[in-house]
């Protein structure tokens, strides 16, 4: 083995298989007959990597939009992608316009300053309309005074965000929905969109022009009662047995020693810890999969490592440096959530720097 795979194995991995990225996608995308469909890439793709997914949606699917949280995240955006369509949901302050314009990147304007910012400009840009979440975009007062008021910006899209779009059966959605579609029908000509993906398994009167989901194309569950079909997780961790130990009853595992073996035990370290962010608040009750089984976290979670219980027969045969996956086929986003304090935005927003990332294009290679 080369020097560069003993380095790779030496830490834990991160394995992303795009091709269930494309797919997610392509079944967000026929969720509606109309309405195109973006993808959010914001926050380095949900902790995926922003340098492959990207690429590999424009290259493989017919995505040509692009949404961002921030500036910098679309400046390297658009290093990797020179032709797709940028948007940017956090706005445009004084200093930023030139940055917009030379890097073909479009503004989501969120209140009058950032309009009357863009007023001048040629290029397109997008504004949001606050339709109740109280975060980013014009107040009912200040959407009041725009469709009021004559103005000369190139706007290629609107949108607004929903509240509550996991939970189908509140009558938040539909008020938000109909005060955004009040607003569209005064921009007749303008795109617009509303559904992230709760939006879209909401129905047709979200889609609207276009839908921008999120952490769907990831597999990621937003809180819907269950995955929808068609939508599969696309990420797997795994991390490797560092060392074994025998311990007798009465003997404690790690810092501040909150596990006591109970009965004579068989303990293995794992090479993940907080520092990769996976199990950062999953102390309690998290299970990784070894040799064919489900194995109990036991222990105060390290920076660099975990453990876990190989007492029983079944895990007779693990021995170090074998494969165990935390996150993947056998543990899924939604244990690892159930099992977390953590939602399933903050589990893969979460995953740290260190794993050896690999990407695989599977059948779109
Ligand atoms: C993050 C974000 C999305 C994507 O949301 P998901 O729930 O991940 O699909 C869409 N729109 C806005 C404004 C966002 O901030």
């Amino acid at each position: 083995m080369g020097t560069k795979d003993v380095l790779k194995n030496s830490s834990a991995s991160l394995n992303v298989d795009l091709s269930v990225i494309i797919d997610n996608y392509q079944t967000l995308k026929g969720k509606s007959n109309t309405a195109d469909c973006a993808a959010v890439v914001k926050a380095n793709a949900y902790g995926i990597g922003m340098d492959k997914v990207a690429p590999a949606l424009y290259n493989h699917t017919k995505c040509r939009i692009f949404f961002v949280a921030n500036l910098v995240e679309g400046v390297n955006l658009r290093k990797i992608l020179s032709a797709a369509t940028i948007y940017v949901f956090n706005g445009l302050f004084p200093d930023q316009v030139d940055t917009y314009i030379d890097h073909n990147i479009r503004p989501i304007l969120n209140n009058p300053a950032q309009i009357g910012l863009w007023q001048n400009e040629k290029a397109p840009c997008a504004i949001h309309f606050d339709t109740g979440i109280n975060r980013l975009g014009l107040s009912e007062a200040q959407t009041d005074e725009f469709l009021n008021e004559k103005h000369q910006l190139n706007l290629s899209l609107i949108l607004s965000h929903l509240v509550r779009s996991e939970e189908a059966d509140h009558p938040t959605n539909r008020t938000q929905m109909e005060k955004f579609r009040k607003i569209s029908t005064e921009l007749p000509n303008v795109p617009a969109s509303i559904a992230n993906s709760g939006g879209i398994f909401l129905g047709p009167d979200y889609h609207f022009n276009l839908m921008r989901p999120g952490i769907m194309l990831y597999g990621g569950n937003p809180g819907l009662p269950k995955l929808p079909d068609g939508i599969k997780q696309s990420i797997e961790i795994k991390g490797k047995i560092l060392q074994i130990r025998e311990l007798d009853t009465g003997m404690s595992v790690g810092y501040n020693a909150i596990w006591t073996a109970s009965r004579p035990s068989r303990i293995a370290l794992i090479n993940v810890g907080y520092a990769d962010g996976q199990l950062k608040v999953s102390d309690r009750h998290a299970k990784v999969f070894v040799a064919g089984n489900l194995a109990p976290v036991i222990g105060k979670v390290s920076m660099d490592m975990v453990a876990i219980d190989i007492t029983d027969e079944k895990f007779d045969r693990v021995t170090v440096a074998n494969d165990v996956e935390l996150l993947g086929a056998n543990i899924t986003l939604e244990m690892a959530g159930e099992v977390s304090t953590l939602g399933q935005y903050e589990l893969l927003t979460g995953i740290g720097q260190r794993y050896n990332k690999n990407y695989n294009l599977g059948a779109y290679a």
